[in-house]
């Protein structure tokens, strides 16, 4: 059987054509695969992005190898796990995000010997571990991605489409594609690193703004704790301090015009708090900051200083403008404070000191803005600038505490007594006992002030009693010399308020024959808070002899239609009414219709503060009951107001015009 020429033309044309054709499907096939590459360097080039990298070098490499299946696992940085970044195909979603330990599978294999796995590998393993590997090794074919700088992972297919094993062809062009991609990879990988340093930066960043955060806000917090007082939320002491000496250096250096540091004090606060207890006292001190406030302006500093002391640095500011501006905070509190549904009464005192001439340092202008300050309560003015021979500072008010128990135990007081004198008989009727304390180093200390302090320290209570008793043993003494005079003492209604005053008056009054004649003068310079139990005291009071009359009336806010439920028998007009009721109008007609509303109320009326024969003249026209002043005599020690007693009737009455032929009672 042989085979003819043209048989032979035949057929070799046939597989020449066959030839032919494979090559150009070989060709195609290149062809698709090279530009298959082209697209996915392009692609990846363009894209940072590594999750979106990777998921197109999945895809395309899955492509090219027509597996099934494709996966990137990538090793973590310390090359302990590999993790299935990505994936193309069938059943990919149950394996990316898996992770597992670099020793175990097929990744550990390529991962330890740096290359290729597929089918041929096979013969090139020992028996062992062909075993272990066989089944899995035709559907299975990885290769290496290798960066520049180290080992990343690796692309792997399973499973061909269509079924059989990966072809070595198909390991050359994933090695090949392999190779391109991992560049890519790598560079999405440092910038995704780069990204997720940004991003924990940031979060760094964020975390320590955060924190920042909060501890300025602690730090204001501790700050506002250490410079504001809490309750009124003004400058503390120390934060004030620090103003005044920032303002000072300010001057100093620039040069500038003096400035003023105001001491502005509640009068008889302890009384207000005694009355309202602590918490209506703290409501109190709040409204009264805020009014203080409202009187200055931003320019300003207000702080407090403590308890019911404020101070004021008031700059650019002469001595006139101080003045005024001290005014304006003490008029702010002239309406009453509505505190606890009661209308409390404030008063304060202010002390100037200006610099430079009062002082060229801060505690200097502190120093000597309290010593005029205690010098206004003491002479009882409103405000005072600090005079430096009259506000002796040395006589600190601490020192004096400490004197006055000794004081209360070495009997140092006395009571000295002032004439109340009847304006239409000219009798004497009565004497004021004033308290004196002539101090071994300091001389004669002022009643305010050591009233005052005797309040502050709870010594007030006994030093009362010592009054009554002082008191009681006076008018017994003069009763039996043929003096009949009345003895009024003052009392502060906070005592008489307080629990066991009834009990220790009961026994004080027990060793005498009688209360009768001492009359207890309750000022007024407090609204009365509880009415009801006053009256219930005051009556039992009564009982055992004692009379009332109400002290320094129209400075508080007692009306006198409430002052009528009380068993009170006399009223003092105050002092500061009739002293000027001459020069003012405004204090003639309050003097003038107190007079008229008391005796409407069947109330006694003294006027205390008579200077002079004019004022007594007046009173005397307006039906003043009794006239009690520094015209009429001062308060004396007991022998010298004895005297006074056997030696006159006082002799300005029957010079009263008026006076003839009046038919009115000797009160
Ligand atoms: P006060 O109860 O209003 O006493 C009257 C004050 O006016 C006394 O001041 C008296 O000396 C003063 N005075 C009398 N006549 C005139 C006058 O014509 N012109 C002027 N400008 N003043 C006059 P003093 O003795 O300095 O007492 C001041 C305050 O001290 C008293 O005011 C009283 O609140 C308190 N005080 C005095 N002694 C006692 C006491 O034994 N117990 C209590 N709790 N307080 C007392
Ligand atoms: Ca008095
Ligand atoms: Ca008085």
């Amino acid at each position: 059987m042989g085979c003819n020429r043209e048989d032979m033309t035949e057929k070799s044309e046939n597989s020449d054509q066959k030839t032919l054709q494979a090559v150009r499907e070989e060709l195609a096939q290149r062809e698709y695969e090279i530009s298959l590459l082209r697209e996915t360097t392009q692609a990846i080039g363009s894209e940072l992005d590594f999750d979106t990298v990777l998921q197109i070098i999945a895809d395309r490499a899955r492509e090219l190898i027509r597996s099934e299946t494709l996966l990137i696992p990538i090793l973590d940085e310390a090359c302990g796990l590999y993790t299935y970044q990505a994936g193309s195909g069938r059943d990919i979603d149950e394996i990316v995000g898996e992770s597992l330990p670099i020793e175990f599978g097929v990744c550990g294999w390529v991962w330890r010997h740096k290359r290729a796995w597929w089918r041929g590998m096979l013969s090139e393993l020992s028996e062992e571990e062909r075993n272990r590997w066989e089944k899995e090794a035709g559907t299975l074919i990885m290769v290496p991605l290798i960066g520049r700088k180290h080992f990343l992972g690796g692309l792997a297919g399973i499973d061909k489409q269509g079924g059989g094993d990966f072809s070595e062809r198909d390991l050359k062009l994933l090695e090949l594609f392999a190779g391109h991609v991992a560049i890519a990879i790598e560079n999405a990988m440092a910038v995704k690193e780069v990204e997720s340093a940004r991003r924990a930066t940031e979060d760094y960043q964020h975390a320590l703004q955060n924190l920042n955060r909060r501890l300025s806000m602690a730090n204001q917090e501790l700050e506002n704790l250490s410079l504001y007082d809490q309750l009124t939320k003004l400058p503390n002491r120390s934060l004030f301090l620090d103003r005044v000496r920032q303002h000072l250096d300010a001057v100093n250096d620039k040069g500038g015009l003096p400035f003023a540091v105001l001491i502005v004090d509640i009068n008889r606060f302890q009384d207000i708090n005694d009355v309202l207890g602590q918490d209506g006292g703290d409501e109190l001190l709040k409204i009264v900051s805020k009014r203080y406030l409202n009187a200055l302006t931003s320019k300003h500093t207000l702080s407090r200083m403590s308890g019911d002391e404020f101070a004021v640095l008031l700059c650019d500011i002469d001595e006139r403008r101080a003045v005024e501006m001290a005014e304006r905070v003490l008029d702010s509190i002239k309406d009453p404070v509505r505190v606890m549904q009661q209308e409390v009464v404030v008063t304060a005192t202010v002390g100037i000191a200006i610099y430079p001439q009062h002082g060229g340092t801060v505690s200097e202008l502190i120093k000597h803005g309290d010593a005029a300050m205690n010098t206004a309560k003491r002479e009882q003015h409103a405000i005072h600038l600090f005079d430096e021979d009259r506000d002796s500072i040395d006589s600190g008010r601490l020192g004096m505490v400490r004197d006055l128990k000794n004081a209360l135990d070495g009997e140092e007081f006395e009571l000295h007594y002032q004439p109340k004198v009847a304006l239409f008989s000219g009798n004497i009727v009565g004497v004021e006992a004033l308290a004196r304390w002539h101090h071994k180093q300091r001389g004669w200390v002022p009643p305010d002030m050591f009233i005052t302090a005797l309040e502050q320290t709870g010594l007030i209570a006994p030093f009362s009693y010592w009054v009554i008793e002082t008191a009681l043993k006076q008018r017994q003494q003069w009763l039996k010399k043929g003096h009949e005079v009345k003895i009024a003492i003052n009392i502060p209604i906070t005592l008489i308020l307080a629990p066991g005053f009834i009990t220790e008056l009961n026994a004080i009054v027990d060793r005498y024959p009688t209360a009768n004649g001492i009359v207890i003068e309750i000022t007024e310079n407090i609204f009365m808070s509880d009415y009801q139990r006053l009256n219930t005291v005051l009556r039992q009071l009564q009982e055992i002899g004692f009379n009332f009359s109400i002290d320094d009336f129209g400075t508080g806010h007692s009306s006198l239609s409430r002052l009528r439920q009380l068993p009170v028998t006399e009223l003092k007009v105050d002092r500061s009414f009739v002293m000027d009721m001459l020069k003012s109008k405004d204090d003639e007609i309050i003097v003038k219709s107190t007079i008229e509303l008391a005796h409407n109320l069947g109330l006694m009326v003294v006027a205390e503060g008579v200077e002079n024969e004019d004022i007594m003249r007046q009173l005397y026209r307006m039906r003043c009951d009794i006239a009690q002043g520094y015209h009429i005599s001062k308060a004396l020690p007991p022998a010298e107001i004895e005297h006074f007693f056997t030696t006159s009737k006082w002799p300005l009455s029957p010079s009263i015009e008026e006076k003839s032929g009046s038919q009115q009672n000797e009160q």
